[in-house]
């Protein structure tokens, strides 16, 4: 779950980061009273989802109301690489003398905690770790030690931080590690990491991801999500309980467990396929749940052809087979259009394919093997018969 940049600087507030201060605003109005109250200059700063918004036009200094009135005017509602801005980030404005770089993450590969540091912030990272890989200090971070102080003044160190600021780069890592790990992100990054003339060290920009699955221990953190722009079929789902994952393919997918789901992706793509979705029905799925589940899927106005792909353990092949004739007889007299491919294996799949043979449901199609169900359903979405 990524957070806003003014989010995560809560959260780096929260833990004794430094920060300037801002307010949130949505107007122009509320841009212009924000800015009073921060005092000028500001930083109008739009807030979405992706990085590089500096480049993009999105960060605007602004020493007046008038510049306030412009800037706040031309952001609101820009599209930064297909992110619609409709928050502002109005922000004290600092002077900087020097810009940093630094991000705690997981390194799955080490299977430990990777503090990251650079003297050379402000830019895209992943440009210093090709070219100058020196200037980005790794340092790996004991999980059960956890860090400490000489650690991190050894990293500010080696990294070449200006002596003068060693301590107060030093305090920035701990609070940035202590960030990571107390509210259980998945990232933690400030890039830039400034020093000001006056040789202070702040944090001018964040980004911070949440581990989704780690929300239940931070009820302060759970609104958090709300303002993200998650698309509104996932949104639907997760009230539903459904796992379903949004992509950009046209083949809709249903199986169930996520492990099937996983491979029958995985086989939709190697028949040449592009799956609209992925959606887990779980185990012991009922008519109701996949009666739902069709209904979701369907929604995805990009989905030319669906695969259900049913491996019954738990789940019962019969059950799964009246859920789908369900939700065929709620789409109408209309009729169905769009293809479904069904492989039921397992748990009563004699009895399933008896009710769906009965059914005699338009355009549904069986398919004996996962491999047989995906070639199908590639044809099908490609508009050629079967
Ligand atoms: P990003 O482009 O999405 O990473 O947004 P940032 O928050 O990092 O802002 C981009 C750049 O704008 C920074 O690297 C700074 O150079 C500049 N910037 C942001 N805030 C300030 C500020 O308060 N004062 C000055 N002088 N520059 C700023
Ligand atoms: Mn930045």
């Amino acid at each position: 779950m990524d957070l806003l940049e003014y989010q995560g600087k809560q959260l780096f507030a929260r833990h004794g980061l430094r920060v300037s201060d801002g307010r949130v605003a949505s107007t122009v109005q509320e841009a212009v009273e924000a800015a009073a109250e921060v005092g000028y200059p500001v930083v109008v700063k739009a807030q979405v989802l992706i990085g590089g918004r500096g480049k993009a036009g999105g960060v605007k200094l602004a020493g007046d109301e008038a510049a306030v009135r412009e800037h706040a005017g031309d952001i609101l509602g820009m599209d930064i690489r297909g992110h619609v801005v409709r928050k502002l980030w109005i922000e004290h404005a600092s002077d900087i003398a020097s810009e940093y770089y630094a991000a705690v993450l997981l390194d799955r590969s080490a299977k430990q905690p990777l503090l990251m540091f650079s003297t050379e912030g402000g830019m895209d990272i992943e440009e210093v770790a090709e070219k100058t890989p020196e200037k980005l200090v790794r340092h790996h971070v004991d999980a059960l030690e956890g860090l400490s102080r000489a650690e991190a003044v050894d990293v500010a160190t080696r990294g070449g931080a200006d002596a003068d600021v060693i301590e107060q780069v030093a305090d920035a890592l701990l609070a940035l590690y202590e960030v990571w790990l107390a509210e259980d992100a998945t990232l933690a990054e400030i890039n830039p990491l400034i020093v000001t003339p006056e040789r202070e060290v702040r944090a001018l920009d964040s980004k911070v991801s949440l581990d989704g699955n780690a929300l239940y221990r931070h009820p302060e953190n759970q609104g958090l999500s709300d303002v993200e722009n998650i698309d509104p079929i996932e949104r639907r789902a997760k009230e539903q309980g459904v796992q379903y994952v949004a992509l950009d393919g046209d083949i809709g997918i249903l199986g169930n467990g996520a492990g099937l789901v996983m491979s029958t992706l995985d086989v939709v793509a190697r028949a040449g396929g592009r799956p609209a979705n992925f959606l887990d029905a779980g185990g012991g799925s009922d008519a109701e749940k996949v009666k739902q589940a069709v209904e979701l899927i369907l929604s995805n106005e990009n989905v030319k052809a669906v695969l259900f792909n049913i491996f019954g353990g738990i789940t019962r092949c019969d059950e799964v087979a009246r859920g789908l004739i369900a939700a065929f007889a709620d789409l109408g007299a209309g009729g169905q259009s769009i293809p479904f491919v069904v492989r039921l294996d397992g748990t009563n799949d004699v009895e399933g394919r008896r009710l769906l043979e009965e059914a005699a449901l338009p355009n549904v199609h069986p398919a004996a093997t996962m491999n047989e169900a995906a070639e199908k359903v590639v044809a099908l979405a490609r508009g050629a018969r079967s």
